[in-house]
């Protein structure tokens, strides 16, 4: 094949990409038919306008700031993408690279390809991250969270209780472990019905969630159940708490006010047994006595016998 046929087999404007050509006042030299095509508009229309005006302010200050410097830098200058505005004033993202011509450095070449697809797969991409992300979260919660209350359930509760129980020896720290037990809310139900008292579950969470801080936890450990842990400096501490919890049973509203709640809790010092059940059990028989001497109070178990804790 001649060479004459050869070059025009092969012609730069036959090629899938844009090539360009500006001077040192970025100005169009040159540009293949591609260019026109991409961004409709003629060829003849082009040229010895300044590249700049194509693109958009934002592309323009990324050139200034980081490609030009580049450019002169080290001479090429790769995966630059940029936004231009076509003929028609849509914006199209092209990314492409540049170098200095060999033998002119006041020329820089130019070379741009469409990156619509890939921009719209970035965005989709980026989408169903995001929505995934949504997903991940929407099932942590439904997974730790007693979805009435809002409160921890009872695994979450657990899980976190060995955390603030780690905290606690390392700090030297109380941990008290509270149960609270609505009273006679058989009762509520059977009087108001199931939903005024799923109302009052509601309000309780809400309250209970109110009041808790850091390295205090607040669950719902079943039914009409509640179940929190804190760790204090001191062996007073949960005083306040224990009281707190029945000022929120008390400040619930609607047709089933008032209500009260019985409490039972223990405390451990520093250095002792501290397992999830142990703790539990002498809490529960704690509880167990402030409904046996009549509810709405709270007892501690401590050194085997349980006295008022008000
Ligand atoms: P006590 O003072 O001895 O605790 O009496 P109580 O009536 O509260 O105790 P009991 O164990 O006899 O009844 C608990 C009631 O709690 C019965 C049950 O219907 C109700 N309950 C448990 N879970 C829910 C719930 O999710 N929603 C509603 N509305 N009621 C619940
Ligand atoms: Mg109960
Ligand atoms: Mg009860």
């Amino acid at each position: 094949m001649a060479d004459g046929l050869k070059s025009e087999l092969f012609s730069i404007d036959r090629f899938p990409v844009s090539c360009l050509a500006t001077d040192g006042a970025r100005i169009i030299r040159f540009a293949n038919a591609r260019v026109a095509a991409q961004i409709e508009q003629p060829l003849a229309d082009l040229l010895g306008r300044s590249l700049d005006v194509l693109m958009t302010p934002a592309s323009r200050i990324f050139c200034d700031s980081f490609v030009y410097p580049i450019l002169l830098e080290q001479g090429y200058c790769d995966e630059i993408a940029l936004n231009v505005i076509s003929g028609s004033g849509r914006r199209i993202s092209v990314v492409g690279n540049a170098c200095i011509h060999n033998d002119d450095p006041n020329l820089v070449l130019w070379s741009f390809m469409r990156a619509d697809k890939r921009d719209q797969l970035q965005a989709e991409v980026l989408a169903s991250r995001n929505k995934l992300q949504e997903q991940a979260r929407a099932l942590k919660t439904l997974a730790t969270r007693d979805d009435l209350t809002g409160l921890l359930n009872r695994r979450e509760f657990k899980r976190l209780f060995a955390q603030l129980v780690s905290y606690a020896d390392r700090e030297a720290a109380f941990v008290t472990l509270l149960l609270l037990d609505i009273d006679r809310f058989k009762e509520v139900n059977d009087t108001h019905g199931h939903q005024a008292g799923d109302d009052v579950l509601r309000q309780l969470g809400v309250a209970f969630k109110k009041m808790v801080r850091t390295h205090e936890l607040a669950g719902r450990y079943g039914g009409e159940e509640f179940i929190f842990a804190i760790a204090t400096k001191d062996a007073e501490e949960p005083r306040p708490f224990s009281y707190r919890l029945h000022e929120a049973a008390a400040s619930i509203t609607g047709e089933c006010a008032p209500i009260t709640v019985s409490v039972g809790l223990v405390c451990s010092p520093p250095g002792s047994n501290r397992l999830f059940q142990y703790l539990f059990e002498a809490a529960d028989r704690a509880l167990y006595r402030a409904k046996d001497l009549g509810r709405n109070r709270s007892m501690i178990e401590s050194d085997g016998s349980v006295m008022p804790f008000d």
